[in-house]
């Protein structure tokens, strides 16, 4: 990836892939038998910056380039793809504030979020409501002279661990987000139970049950929730989820390319078959398509260019394709090894799955970037 690169840049990457290995390096395959990160990890991603390193300066946050900060979650899914939903979904709440919040939502909540001190989880979806968020029922109402919030959401990542809940809800058919604190009598959050995949994102069922919600934690206008801070958070999401996804891919790959020159069949090494490199070559091809994709995502995004939002949903869509597809190659190549459960191919394999269901699936996003490649074409842009 180094030519795609600034120096600068490349020395982050470099950096942070050794500091998240040597801290991190074995963790990922306990994390998963216990359904959770250990507190001491949530920890070390405050103090390493990495929550608030993609906000604004003026919060508080490290100012990061798109380019870096999806350098950090290539950085993060190579370990765990859990770890970086982490601080992927606490990005997406922060961000969403960061944009569409009040001063005093500012001055109270992003301090703590910035700094990692609190962690923010988003809920949006329930058990009737998914990609289609406008059948969602959470609703926000007036009870005498007070706002409260009813209603129950599902499979929200972190929702066991997060300090603040940014809630998508309706309020008199306008969609509305509000932020409801951990300590809020009226929200319980319960596990989801086992899980294919991010085993270890403590992911949860949010109840909210007569939450009172002051006014002032109204996130933007009544009407903007669904038009305006959901694709906000998922263009985030989206952005970080290519990434970690090659991450992932890359870590998948380094595993396959170890094995081939350790293993021995028929005489030779497995490398030397060449279904064995026919296999590789795909994978080494695609993660090369993939590191371009994910660049000329960031790359847009910093130059505020007017189709960075088409190119994070390219990237997503490609490299989450292509990381299922060679992820079960992986488990394929490593034979009977590839299925231990605590083996890195074995994780990335059921991990993959998710990361094409999760800030869109397959299928929406194809809905999304079928017209937008149409229009290009109309346009003389292919
Ligand atoms: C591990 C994990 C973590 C998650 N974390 C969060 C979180 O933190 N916060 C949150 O709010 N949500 C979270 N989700 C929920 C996630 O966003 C939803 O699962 C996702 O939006 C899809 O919704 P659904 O599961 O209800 O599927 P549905 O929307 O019911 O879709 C079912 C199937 O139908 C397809 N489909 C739906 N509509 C169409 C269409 N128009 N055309 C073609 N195909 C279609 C879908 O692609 C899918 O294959 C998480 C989910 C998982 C699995």
């Amino acid at each position: 990836m180094r030519h795609l690169l600034t120096a600068e840049e490349t020395q982050y990457h470099k950096d942070l892939v050794e500091r998240v290995g040597v801290a991190w390096g074995t963790g990922a395959a306990d994390w998963d038998r216990r359904g959770g990160l250990p507190a001491d990890v949530v920890r070390w991603c405050a103090d390493e910056g990495l929550f608030g390193a993609a906000l604004p300066a003026e919060f508080g946050g490290g100012g990061a380039t798109a380019v870096r900060t999806g350098l950090m979650y290539e950085a993060l899914g190579r370990v765990s793809a859990s770890l970086a939903s982490l601080v992927n979904v606490h990005g997406m709440a922060a961000q969403t504030l960061a944009k569409w919040g009040t001063e005093q939502q500012w001055a109270s909540v992003m301090p703590g979020l910035a700094a990692g001190k609190r962690v923010a989880a988003i809920c949006m979806t329930e058990s009737g409501a998914g990609s289609d968020l406008s059948a969602i029922e959470t609703e926000l109402s007036e009870r005498e002279g007070r706002l409260v919030l009813n209603g129950t959401k599902v499979f929200i990542t972190f929702g066991q661990l997060a300090d603040t809940f940014l809630v998508l809800a309706q309020r008199e058919g306008r969609s509305v987000t509000c932020l409801v604190d951990r300590d809020n009598p009226g929200l319980t959050t319960t596990s989801m139970g086992d899980v294919l995949g991010l085993r270890a994102a403590a992911l949860a069922r949010v109840e909210l049950r007569d939450c009172v919600v002051p006014a002032e934690d109204v996130v933007g206008r009544d009407g903007f929730g669904l038009s305006i801070l959901v694709p906000h958070a998922l263009e985030h999401g989206r952005h970080a989820v290519a990434w970690m996804a090659l991450g992932m891919l890359g870590s998948a790959f380094s595993a396959v390319l170890d094995f081939v020159h350790e293993r021995r069949s028929f005489g030779r090494d497995l490398v030397d078959h060449g279904q064995i490199q026919s296999m590789l070559t795909r994978m080494g091809t695609d993660l090369e398509a993939a590191k371009l994709l994910c660049v000329a995502a960031s790359r847009a995004v910093d130059d505020r260019a007017p189709d960075a939002s088409a190119r994070i949903l390219t990237a997503k869509y490609f490299v989450c394709r292509v990381l299922e597809e060679h992820a079960a190659q992986a488990v394929q190549i490593l034979g009977s090894r590839g299925v231990l459960e605590d083996g890195v191919a074995a994780r990335h394999y059921r991990d993959a799955k998710i990361l094409n269901i999760i800030e869109g699936t397959t299928q929406i996003i194809e809905r999304m970037l079928a017209p937008i490649f149409l229009r290009t074409r109309s346009q003389g842009g292919l």
